[in-house]
């Protein structure tokens, strides 16, 4: 570019960029950020504000970042999603293998050639550690069960956005039941949940979804997903001009994880089960694009739904 040639003025940032820059720090690599304090009480509120709508009789239970890799495997995600997976890896063997594998590093050379694969996977959403625990539980009860599970999952994404982490918090309800049971919960939250986001303020729409399944194959799982109407997205717009954002999602796995974990009730009859997931990060996101950086400006009607002081 020659001296007397302008530079091409970069757009300005949208309001994501804006709030995401303003209030969580990148940490050096992509989808991986800090969470300052504005960001935190807005996300602590909004956990308190779901909390208020449980359904009684859920039995609360908070996960780690890491999940058992056998269950995971025995799950079937790798079938469907093996690109989005993140496995714990470590160094095995004796002090001095593992000795001479650090010291590759101070040598300038690539230590993780002598990694391998340990018993544990980063979980990839908070629902996949719930199915084995209840399917050793025995029959399940003719209500049915109901759950409020969460963690910190990880996903290794493709694409570079603030709104899509590569470490987020997820949230979920999830029933275990019959056929009907599990169909009349997922079906109920998508009734209430855009009456949650009218409280909140952010216009949003339900529409139609697929999972992003791997491969060609996945291609095939995804049009028999939608012809089941197996999936559904709670939409937001983030930016105007942008396509709006997934912040939670309806799904219904008919007998999957009844088959994968044994899950019956006292009469052998397979289980189904169904999940409502609250992406947590997201929401936070949306509230400040929406309603601006300070909180103490939000539509009152807001505060009050999320008891902001
Ligand atoms: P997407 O439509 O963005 O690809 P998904 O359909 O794979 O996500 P689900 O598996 O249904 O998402 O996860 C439940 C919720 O978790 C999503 O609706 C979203 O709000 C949130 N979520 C999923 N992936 C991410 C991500 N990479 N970063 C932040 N939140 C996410
Ligand atoms: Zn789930
Ligand atoms: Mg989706």
């Amino acid at each position: 570019m020659s001296a007397t040639e302008a530079a091409p003025a970069s757009p300005a940032p949208g309001p994501l960029e804006r709030v995401a820059s303003e209030l969580l720090p990148s940490l050096g690599a992509d989808g991986v950020r800090a969470r300052r304090a504005p960001y935190i009480e807005v996300f602590e509120r909004l956990d308190a504000f779901i909390t208020r709508q449980r359904d009684t009789g859920a039995e609360v239970l908070r996960f780690p970042p890491v999940m058992s890799r056998r269950q995971l495997e025995r799950s079937g995600y790798l079938q469907s999603f093996p690109n989005l997976l993140g496995c714990v890896s470590a160094l095995h063997g004796s002090e001095a293998a593992i000795r001479a594998a650090a010291d590759v590093h101070e040598q300038g050379g690539d230590w993780t050639r002598s990694l391998a694969a340990s018993d544990l996977v980063l979980s990839p959403a908070a629902c996949y550690p719930l199915y084995p625990l209840a399917g050793g539980r025995g029959p399940i009860p003719r209500d049915g069960l109901l759950f409020d599970v969460a963690a910190d999952c990880f996903r290794h994404e493709p694409a570079r956005h603030a709104s899509r982490l590569q470490s987020f918090r997820m949230r979920e309800f999830v029933c275990i039941g019959t056929p009907s049971q599990a169909l009349a919960f997922r079906d109920a939250w998508m009734e209430r949940a855009p009456r949650l986001a009218e409280q909140l303020a952010l216009p949003s729409r339900i529409e139609p979804a697929t999972d992003p399944f791997f491969g060609r194959v996945g291609q095939v799982m995804a049009v028999s997903q939608r012809q089941q109407a197996l999936k559904f997205e709670l939409l937001i717009a983030l930016e105007t001009n942008t396509a709006p954002t997934a912040c939670m999602s309806f799904n219904y796995h008919l007998d999957h994880f009844g088959l994968a974990w044994e899950l019956v009730d006292r009469a052998g009859e397979r289980a189904h089960t169904a999940c409502v997931a609250f992406g947590v990060d997201r929401l936070v996101l949306a509230l400040f694009c929406e309603h601006g950086l300070d909180t103490r400006r939000w539509p009152p009607t807001v505060r009050k739904a999320l008891s902001l002081p």
